[in-house]
């Protein structure tokens, strides 16, 4: 069976530091099995110290993903904007490059008033483009559309396999909180998870089942999707029957905490995986 490692987005909060080595070197303390790198508010590692991450994470054999800047949209209105959305991406990839961070999440557009179908055309052509300097820079990354949490935001779970299954460079990054405050509180039980599990195979093959990317916290909704995470207990997000599907159908991968109590529930997540 594929393996399936839990860890943080972010630098763990008990870290020595808030330095990304420091990090790495935290989730393997904890017992964690990978971290994601917060390029959110924009790529500020510099060459030298993305070396130096790869080296701590090999050593501690800690697998490393990345999230890129928030500030991206593949649909905006100028093209200069878009442009630097391209940009912004590759930046991100040209650094997960160096640090061994094999897959960026991102967040890839708005719908800025359009239709889903226009946006969805935009956004693969951008993403065509992306891919081919990706591949002309020769850089060993993959790019995660991410599922999306606010309904003006472009990324619904068939949106997203259905890019990833046409441009068979990407793979999603699903996340079930998001997905799950986006529909105002359902996709919440085992089998709905299942059947999501389901839809991923179906798009992707048993690759997409195998290497599954995950976020997950707790999180509350209003009409818009998304408002806020939340530790898991304090939430209603179905962790558990979300863990037991994952394990049903033999998923592997990672599965990325982002609730405020990062390592706590992180481990939570390991551990209640591990007893089933
Ligand atoms: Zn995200």
């Amino acid at each position: 069976m594929a393996k399936l490692l839990f860890g943080t987005g972010g630098t763990p909060r008990s870290s020595k530091s808030t330095s990304s080595a420091d990090g790495i070197r935290r989730i393997r303390e904890l017992g964690l099995g990978c971290m994601e790198l917060e390029f959110v508010q924009g790529v500020k590692m510099g060459e030298k110290t993305a070396l130096q991450v790869r080296e701590v994470a090999e050593e501690n054999g800690v697998r490393l993903s990345a999230h890129a800047p928030y500030f991206l949209n593949l649909n905006a209105k100028d093209p200069e904007k878009i442009n630097a959305s391209r940009e912004r991406l590759l930046q991100t990839a040209r650094i997960c490059h160096l640090c061994g961070a094999k897959e960026i999440v991102f967040h890839a557009a708005y719908y800025m008033g359009d239709h889903p179908s226009k946006v969805y055309d935009m956004v693969k052509r951008q993403m065509q483009e992306v891919l081919g300097q990706i591949e002309k820079e020769n850089l060993s990354i993959r790019l995660r559309p991410e599922v999306t949490g606010e309904v003006t935001q472009f990324g619904t779970l068939e949106e997203v396999l259905n890019l990833c299954s046409e441009l068979k460079e990407l793979a999603p990054c699903v996340d079930f909180a998001h997905w799950h405050a986006r529909n105002q509180g359902a996709y919440n039980t085992y089998d709905e998870f299942i059947s999501i599990l389901g839809n991923i195979e179906r798009a992707l093959g048993r690759a997409g089942l195998d290497e599954i990317h995950i976020h997950l916290s707790g999180i509350g909704w209003g009409k818009h999707g998304e408002t806020k995470h939340y530790a898991l207990k304090e939430a209603d997000m179905n962790y558990k029957d979300l863990l037991r599907a994952l394990k049903e159908r033999g998923a592997g991968g990672m599965v990325v905490c982002e609730s405020p109590i990062l390592e706590e529930d992180a481990l939570l997540l390991q551990e209640t995986y591990r007893a089933l």
